[in-house]
């Protein structure tokens, strides 16, 4: 029997996911300050720091018996500690370790402080691949660790590796996890039991213990994949739920969808719509007609014809005497739809104006007035259009352009000047089923894949800097013929850091070299390899005004070679541009240099894009790049691109404060995505408030996890 004490002490030991991470044991105020860093702010923080391996003492094998060539983790006694010189500028450290069947040398290149942490007689841990050279086993391992007498106790055991920072060993995180998981007891399941016996999943409570110390390293995965259900399920309901306050109290405008002004629209279109588009627009014109509001997003590579969608939509709205407003992320592209659509219009009778940061005063106020007698239809225009005195007495659309270059408080500031209006986001980010599931799963979804017209296509070639006179023969070729071409650079000039690029797995190599920018590079071309071309700038730091002025004298053929940062990703088109050279390719994610490409060989002439890359022929970079030359299609682009970078940076989401996934692998729980955002439609359609007692720890648990993008929309 237990005494009463021990119980008392037990139950006062007990504490709650919410309490404050230095409530737990061992946590001590430095270490509470450590573990702060980390941002483990609370107990549930903590409990949910994921290892991020395992070292698997159950598969430890003896020095003597480990295979040449393999990959093993091998627990053995120091010997020795020896701090190498071999060359004036490399450092290394090289380890003898003994264990009763043999000896094995374990070299760490460039981290002398190693010779401090470890001495003859301490019992450590390795892992790595093991080679044979001079007559020993040796090993650079990719992990090791000194044993303690915990550790040496806990033999024969799988153990955690967490990832950790100053002030936080991974022994006495173990330590704290390992107190936490006890001192909470079994948390509750916050997912509904129907749903946990459905979908097979180990329960919450077997799950948090499992992924920290796991039985086996199967039942680490099967809890990896519970905890990564909960995540995305979590994550549907919070953008559902947030999307139920940020239209709260608002009129859904059934739309007429069979007017004169859609069928005038339609008939001046001087082409019949694609296939894919037919189909795009009956689900956007249903949605518009439909008693709810809609919330669909249309995705299409550059040049699939999804602007056309967008026009027949507007037109819908003019039929049904009310008004759309349709913003893009930057003013080019916005003047681009007022020369592309605006005529179209025009042929629909359809009253419209264009509203930018350059838009001049007077100009500005004459536009806002009619807007808000009502005498305007429609509207083009930048984040211009969010300023408080943009009124509109019945918008009922709001059309979206590469929507993930927009906040999520951009996007509802336009959303609130209509109370109801039905949203059309449009990106040409090909983003793969599980992504746009996952992070966009509150919207439906219409996909064009096809362009309407194959322009004449596009070669891509891959080539080391040294071979770069190739490309430039090609724009001197181009230019000749009366074309005109692209250089794009990673940076702007000399001042950028380059912290605005996409984050890419060859990032970390940055400092080592100099990447190109824009400004000298032009100097450079300009005096050597373009002698006598009349080349231009376009950068993402040039005025509103300047960046028009370089896109206008390029479209007018002024310049032959425009030199660029990825401003020109978005949107230009210029058909007459047919070679395109990037630098530094490798610093780019492979959507952005799809994107990229995708800006020549749109006409009737062929497109060229070289990316230079000065990585080795066999590095991973350049393998990555050589998918480009392998495929046209952006989907497989996406997929690729998701398996190799983590889904946030995809998008470039991080820099947009959107969701990133932490325990989800995107690219391998496709299954648990498909499966969380079909449950959490079901709870949608049930219990849509989520207000049934089964249902209450749920909402709680969603609302905690997800209180900042809460806050976002509240804030908006
Ligand atoms: P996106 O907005 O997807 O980049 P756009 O709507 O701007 O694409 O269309 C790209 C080009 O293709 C435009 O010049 C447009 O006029 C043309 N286009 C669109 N749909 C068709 C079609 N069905 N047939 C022929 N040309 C089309
Ligand atoms: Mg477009």
């Amino acid at each position: 029997m237990t005494s009463a004490n021990e119980v008392a002490g037990r139950v006062q030991r007990t504490c709650r996911l919410d309490e404050g991470s230095s409530r737990l044991r061992y946590v001590t105020g430095k270490r509470g300050e450590a573990l702060r860093r980390l941002g483990l702010l609370q107990v549930r923080d903590v409990l949910y720091h994921l290892p991020s391996r395992y070292l698997d003492f159950t598969r430890v094998v003896a020095i003597g018996y480990c295979e040449v060539g393999a990959d093993a983790t091998i627990v053995g006694r120091v010997d020795k500690v020896e701090l190498k010189r071999p060359k004036p500028r490399l450092q290394l450290v090289e380890v003898a370790v003994v264990d009763d069947t043999g000896v094995l040398f374990a070299t760490f290149f460039r981290q002398p402080w190693i010779a401090e942490q470890l001495h003859p007689g301490d019992l450590v841990a390795l892992s790595g691949k093991v080679t044979f050279s001079y007559g020993f086993k040796r090993m650079t391992p990719t992990f090791h660790e000194v044993l303690g007498t915990d550790e040496a106790a806990s033999y024969a055991r799988i153990l955690p590796v967490y990832p950790v920072g100053e002030g936080v060993s991974v022994p006495w995180m173990r330590r704290i996890i390992s107190a936490a998981l006890c001192d909470v007891g079994d948390v509750c399941d916050v997912v509904p039991a129907s749903i946990v016996a459905g979908r097979s999943l180990m329960s919450l409570g077997r799950a948090l213990r499992e992924v920290h110390f796991p039985t086996s390293l199967v039942a680490a995965e099967e809890a990896r994949r519970r905890l990564a259900y909960d995540e995305l399920l979590l994550l549907q309901l919070m953008l559902l739920a947030r999307q139920r306050i940020e239209l709260a109290g608002s009129e859904p405008v059934e739309h007429v969808t069979d007017g004169n002004h859609l069928h005038a629209l339609v008939s001046a279109l001087p082409f019949k719509l694609s296939q894919e588009q037919e189909v795009a627009l009956g689900e956007v014109l249903a949605d518009m007609a439909a008693p709810r509001v809609m919330n669909r997003l249309l995705l299409g590579d550059v040049g699939t014809g999804k602007t056309v969608v967008a026009a027949a939509a507007i037109a819908a709205v003019a039929d049904t005497g009310t008004q759309a407003a349709m913003m893009a992320p930057t003013s080019v592209l916005a003047r681009q739809y007022a020369e592309g659509v605006g005529p179209l219009l025009d042929a629909a009778g359809i009253p419209w104006a264009l509203l930018t940061g350059a838009t001049p005063t007077a100009e500005r106020t004459s536009v806002l007035q009619m807007l808000a007698a009502g005498e305007l239809c429609c509207i083009f225009g930048t984040t211009a259009l969010l300023t408080e005195d943009v009124e509109f007495p019945r918008l009922s659309l709001v059309v979206i352009d590469e929507q993930h270059r927009f906040g999520v408080n951009q996007r509802v500031s336009l959303r609130r000047k209509g109370a109801g209006a039905d949203m059309l986001s449009m990106s040409a980010t090909p983003i793969p089923r599980t992504l746009a599931l996952s992070l966009y799963g509150d919207m439906s979804c219409s996909r064009i894949r096809h362009r309407p017209v194959a322009g004449a296509g596009v070669t891509t070639k891959v080539l080391a800097p040294e071979n770069s006179d190739l490309a430039y023969g090609a724009i001197r070729d181009a230019v000749a013929a009366g074309h005109q071409a692209y250089v794009i650079c990673p940076l702007v000039d000399e001042r950028d850091d380059g912290s605005d690029l996409d984050d890419v797995p060859e990032r970390s190599q940055a400092q080592s070299r100099r990447l190109h920018a824009a400004t000298s590079t032009r100097e450079e071309l300009a005096r050597g390899p373009l002698r006598g071309l009349r080349l231009d700038l376009l950068t993402g730091r040039m005025s509103a005004d300047e960046k028009d002025a370089a896109m206008t004298r390029f479209r007018a053929r002024e310049t032959d070679v425009l030199v660029a940062t990825t401003v020109v990703e978005v949107g230009v088109d210029v058909p007459n541009a047919t070679v395109m050279l990037v630098l530094d390719a490798d610093r780019f994610g492979l959507a952005t240099l799809h994107q990229l490409r995708g800006r020549v060989g749109r006409g009737k002439d062929a497109g060229m894009v070289y990316l230079s890359c000065a990585a080795g022929p066999r590095s991973p970079a350049r393998k990555r790049l050589a998918a480009l030359e392998a495929t046209s299609d952006g989907f497989e682009l996406a997929e690729l691109d998701l398996s190799l970078r983590r889904e946030g940076e995809v998008l470039g989401y991080r820099q947009h404060g959107g969701v990133v996934l932490k325990v989800c692998d995107l690219s391998s729980d496709k299954d648990l995505v498909e499966a969380a955002h079909a449950d959490a439609d079901v709870l949608a359609r049930i219990d849509p408030e989520l207000r049934a007692p089964v249902h209450a720890a749920l909402a709680l648990e969603c609302r905690q996890r997800y209180r900042a993008y809460f806050e976002e929309v509240e804030r908006a």
